[in-house]
């Protein structure tokens, strides 16, 4: 048996238009459902949801106030939304569609116009996040690239500035890699960035962390809510594990090993600097731990 591709929420104070939609859907679909706005808006914000088939008549909370809800929250604004309605009034479909509907299914429900929409909806919803997964990742690595570092970036910046907590970035760079790619060739240079970005990957602490590669053998590790205190330990965390991955590097000047040099920086973010200012500092600090030989690490606070 095929698995669900997606998780679908309907959202109907009727329950047997809700049990009629689910019975038609739940052989393709993980269903889930609410009988009132409020428990569907719950069940948006908790759960991955793929799709919301949505009632547009509910006492109180309607769907369409559902609906505007949902797009006006970022963290659920990206799921489509299809309302089920015996309204029929070009005025009322326009209003769903300029509250954000991205299709309607007018009553009385039919099986094949149902499962046709959903899928639909369903598809261009993961073809939209395949898109975007390819866009904010490196090829090479896997590890999210310079744009999505640069979006997070902006973000993070904004809540911290709201939460006023300090924002900290570290900037990681391998040490001689020319010589590297010199002495045992591009390929095998490709395979060692791999293995890198898997162990820096590796070396984050918290969830909220971001590790990307942001340009040939360089790479950020955005800290959200890290004060400047907790900096070193991070910072050394990542160049030990490098060191200790051990991988050979015969012609480095520095080590038997590859290495790399980390330059951090902490900022409370405010609307006074830009969030390029704080990525500015750490390059800074990352040409000091050149400076000091390589292999080091150093921080500034701005
Ligand atoms: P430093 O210690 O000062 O950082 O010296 P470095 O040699 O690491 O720095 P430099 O900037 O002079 O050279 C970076 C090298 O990284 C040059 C380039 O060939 C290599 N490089 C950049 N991108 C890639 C890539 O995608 N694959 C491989 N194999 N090498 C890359
Ligand atoms: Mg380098
Ligand atoms: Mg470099």
């Amino acid at each position: 048996m095929e698995m669900p591709t997606g998780k679908i929420l309907i959202v109907d104070d009727d329950k047997l238009i809700m049990n009629l939609l689910s019975g038609m859907l739940d052989e393709d679909y993980d269903v889930i459902c609410a009988d009132n706005s409020l428990e569907g808006l719950r069940l948006a914000r908790q759960e991955q949801i793929d799709l919301v088939l949505l009632d547009i008549n509910m006492p109180i909370f309607d769907g369409q106030k559902l609906c505007q809800t949902l797009k006006g929250d970022p963290e659920t604004k990206d799921i489509p939304i299809i309302f089920i309605t015996a309204l029929v009034s070009a005025e009322d479909e326009t209003k769903g569609l300029e509250a954000g509907a991205a299709d309607y299914i007018a009553k009385p429900i039919n099986k094949s116009v149902v499962l046709a929409r959903v899928k639909i909806q369903i598809e261009a919803k993961q073809q939209r996040e395949y898109l975007e997964k390819l866009s904010t990742t490196d090829p090479l690595t896997g590890v999210p690239n310079r744009r999505c570092f640069d979006e997070t970036l902006e973000r993070e910046w904004r809540r911290c500035q709201r939460s006023e907590k300090p924002l900290s970035l570290l900037v990681l760079d391998i040490d001689c890699f020319k010589l590297y790619n010199d002495c045992y060739g591009h390929l095998a240079g490709d395979s060692c960035l791999i293995k890198v970005a898997q162990l820096l990957t590796g070396a984050l602490s918290r969830g909220g962390d971001l590790l990307a590669r942001i340009g040939g053998e360089e790479f950020v590790a955005l800290l959200p809510d890290t004060p400047f205190e907790s900096l070193d330990v991070v910072a050394d965390r990542f160049r030990t594990t490098i060191e200790e991955a051990a991988i050979p590097h015969e012609r480095s000047p520095i080590s038997e090993v590859v290495t790399i040099s980390v330059g951090g920086s902490t900022l409370i973010p405010n609307q006074k600097v830009e969030p390029v200012e704080l990525h500015r500092r750490a390059d800074e600090q990352l040409y000091v731990a050149k400076e000091k030989g390589r292999n080091h690490y150093s921080l500034g606070v701005g």
